[in-house]
């Protein structure tokens, strides 16, 4: 049984500045990156219990986080309200899976319609995208990341739980034909998906999508990291290209600094077909993080790779001021740290979870 730390939402470990002056610029790290992308885990609950997340194993070690700790509507949207006043851009709804969230069209909807919010995007595992893909375009949901670990349907049901393939693949179908921009994400894990490579990717290129591999990463102490499965960004980009021919960086000019890195096949250049790799744990990505992560429960993480955490729903609910609050955000800030510190031999990850940092 893996050892994990419960509840499943990481504990928050950071300490609440007293009063004092609001920085001049509360959002530009120790490392001169600016932040302008916060990524918003609206519940830390999902439908699915994939085997390196939160596999259904776990039994009765899976404790959710109470409703009542869970940040209700208004309270998300007074955060993002404010982090868009210092310079925030871009939010992208996770979880957990975020469509599980009771009302997320409409939080959705909310939180597009937050002055100085340009983009709001989504992470989901696409299960209720056939319902839902139209209604989240329709509330100002632009893009959406599903993930998709491989077409063979008995296997998905097996990595996932209790996944259903043909229920995702019509998602994804919902969501292109709701004119929304599409990646899949597919955790690359050796002995399990690395003969399907080439074949996710011409799933995506053929629906005008953008297939991503992500490397395994040890969250949870290492409980759910497998070393032998571990598949390096360097050996995902041989096996593309021994069937596919070679990979070249795709021009990054004028694309959101996100982690992961963008190739394209140098024979091809003409037809668009690119390929993402995020290599968290190979090839660090850290150098132009723009990013914070903020928790079901209002923990707010400025990296996904270190513990440190401190609850901004802790000082809204004992009454703060905004600028009580946007201190708080400072202090996170402040401590970003240079990079993850994730090991291939599965230390040195975090402690928390992924289900509770929303991925
Ligand atoms: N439920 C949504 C989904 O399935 O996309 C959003 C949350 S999920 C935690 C976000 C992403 O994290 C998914 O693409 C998932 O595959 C990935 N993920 C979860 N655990 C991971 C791990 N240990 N290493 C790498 N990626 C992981």
């Amino acid at each position: 049984m893996p050892r994990l730390h419960l509840p499943v939402v990481a504990e928050v470990t950071g300490v609440i500045p007293a009063a004092g002056a609001v920085p001049a610029d509360p959002l530009v790290d120790g490392f001169a990156r600016r932040i302008r992308y916060l990524r918003v885990s609206v519940t830390d609950r999902c439908n699915y219990r994939c085997s390196y997340c939160m596999p259904e194993s776990l039994g009765d070690q899976l404790v959710f986080e109470q409703r009542s700790a869970v940040l209700t509507f208004e309270e998300i949207e007074r955060l993002v309200r404010l982090f868009a006043r210092l310079g925030v851009r871009k939010i992208r709804l996770t979880g957990g899976e975020p469509t599980v969230r009771k009302g997320i069209v409409e939080l959705a909807a909310r939180v597009a319609n937050v002055p100085g919010i340009e983009q709001v995007v989504m992470t989901s595992n696409g299960h209720l995208l056939g319902e839902l893909a139209a209604p989240l375009a329709a509330a100002g949901v632009s893009a959406i990341n599903i993930s998709l670990d491989t077409l063979d349907a008995g296997r998905f049901r097996e990595l996932t739980g209790r996944g259903d393939l043909a229920r995702v693949l019509a998602g994804v179908d919902a969501a292109v034909a709701a004119g929304m921009r599409v990646k899949t994400n597919a955790v690359a894990l050796a002995g399990v998906n690395d003969g399907e490579l080439v074949a996710l990717c011409e799933y995506a290129w053929t629906r005008g999508a953008v297939p991503r591999f992500i490397e395994h990463m040890p969250m949870s102490d290492g409980a759910l990291y497998a070393p032998e499965a571990e598949l390096p960004a360097a050996q995902i980009r041989r096996i593309l290209e021994g069937a596919l021919g070679a990979l070249v960086p795709a021009d990054r000019s004028g694309r959101d600094p996100g982690p992961a890195r963008y190739w394209r096949f140098a024979a091809d250049p003409a037809s668009g077909r690119e390929v993402g790799i995020i290599s968290a744990m190979t090839e660090h990505f850290c150098d132009d993080c723009n990013r914070l992560r903020l928790t079901a429960t209002g923990a707010l993480h400025a990296c996904l790779g270190h513990d440190d955490a401190i609850s901004l729903r802790d000082v809204m609910r004992r009454g703060g001021s905004d600028d009580d609050v946007v201190r708080s955000i400072a202090a996170a800030v402040t401590g970003k740290r240079a990079g993850h510190a994730f090991d291939l031999d599965g230390t040195g990850g975090p402690r928390k979870h992924m289900i509770g940092i929303g991925g």
